[in-house]
């Protein structure tokens, strides 16, 4: 069984695929070839933004999104505790201070009391300026920005919405990536809309943003004279066959995998939920579930789990086994536990099941069958 079955979804739509590969490598336009700008118009036409600047990856997006707003050292940029590396990761590596935030545990989002509760501690202290909420729609559920926005305007803060794992979701048929000031995704082949390599993108609604961003992605060049760079950028570009090979996976994800992976996380849930903590998603919120995480009682039950289901070949995933104020990277922070219980409560009790679209009914009971059994 697989964690992710990325080939089957290959078989499914390996001619379109092999085409579109084909046709790149016959046009030679390797770098910013025609599908890219096809691409670009299409993801924002569905996610409902005016802009899509397509980039290397989504580690890179959000660097870029937090460069077109100037954000450097003395800001502070707001995040989730629990969440991959890189929603901390791009502020820092731009100087900015990140600023962890505790989690509700129920969604294993940002929370927005703990947020309030940060931004007033960081204008207490008077050291940064507080400038971004980076707002993560972890495992599929786009964050809470019917809470996040105002408490953001509040204080003037910009809301970034971290969609590498949200893509597809939604709040009341508002799309994520298309949730507060700028978003982001990737395109790495395990997310929900991945490709067969490396890959992200920038939604605006901002013109003179989206054109800043065209320029920070080609090294900061002019648009008007290529040689010549009127600020610092990065080499962050969509690569053509990277682009074709997302094409036919946007439309299939779109018609039918969307729907797969939400009946397979409905399956999951009627067969689990009396037995342990099964994912909630709120009022209003749909999820691309990235991710089906359950909660066990306890670390030594959650690990018990785990091998259980790995004696019978049944591949699971602790996403994630510490927060981002536990990470070596931030340890001079000196960053203390107490600030982050839901986020430590979440770490020890986390297990992440299989999920895909082509994930089949026979397997989700078999491995239900191996977790109610326990
Ligand atoms: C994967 C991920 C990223 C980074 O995307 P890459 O394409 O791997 O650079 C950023 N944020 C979150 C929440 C992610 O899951």
């Amino acid at each position: 069984m697989q964690f992710r079955d990325l080939k089957a979804q290959y078989a499914a739509l390996k001619d379109e695929i092999d085409a579109g590969i084909s046709s790149v490598i016959e046009s030679s336009a390797f770098i910013m070839g025609k599908p890219v700008a096809e691409l670009e118009e299409k993801l924002a036409e569905r996610v409902g933004r005016k802009f899509c600047v397509a980039c290397g990856n989504g580690t890179d997006a959000l660097t870029l999104a937090l460069m077109s707003w100037g954000v450097g050292a003395g800001d502070a940029v707001f995040t989730s505790d629990f969440t991959f590396f890189a929603s901390s990761g791009s502020a820092s590596v731009l100087g900015a201070t990140p600023v962890f935030v505790d989690i509700d545990l129920n969604t294993f989002n940002i929370s927005a009391t703990a947020l309030e509760a940060q931004i007033q501690k960081v204008i207490a202290e008077g050291k940064l300026t507080p400038k971004v909420v980076i707002a993560v729609d972890l495992f599929g559920q786009p964050a809470n920005f019917d809470e996040i926005i105002p408490i953001a305007e509040k204080y003037g803060l910009k809301v970034l919405e971290d969609g590498a794992q949200g893509f597809g979701g939604n709040i009341r048929g508002k799309l994520a990536c298309s949730f507060g000031d700028m978003s982001t995704t990737s395109f790495f082949p395990a997310k929900p809309l991945g490709c067969y390599g490396d890959g992200g993108a920038i939604f605006t609604d901002d013109e003179s943003i989206a054109e800043r961003l065209r320029s920070l992605r080609a090294q900061g060049k002019s648009p008007v004279d290529k040689y010549d760079n009127r600020e610092i950028g990065m080499n962050s570009r969509l690569d053509t066959i990277q682009a074709a090979i997302l094409l036919p996976k946007l439309k299939a994800f779109f018609d039918y995998e969307l729907e797969s992976v939400n009946r397979v996380a409905a399956s999951y849930t009627a067969k689990l939920k009396d037995k342990f903590v099964v994912p909630t998603v709120l009022p209003g919120f749909y999820s691309s579930w990235a991710q089906y995480t359950i909660l066990l009682e306890n670390e030594t039950k959650r690990n018990e789990a785990q091998k259980a289901l790995k004696e019978q070949g049944i591949p699971s995933m602790i996403y994630y086994p510490r927060g981002l104020h536990q990470q070596e990277a931030y340890r001079s922070m000196a960053l203390s536990d107490d600030a982050f219980p839901k986020t430590l409560e979440a770490t020890k009790r986390c297990l992440s099941l299989p999920m895909h679209p082509y994930l089949e009914e026979a397997d989700i009971e078999k491995i239900c069958k191996v977790l109610c059994d326990l």
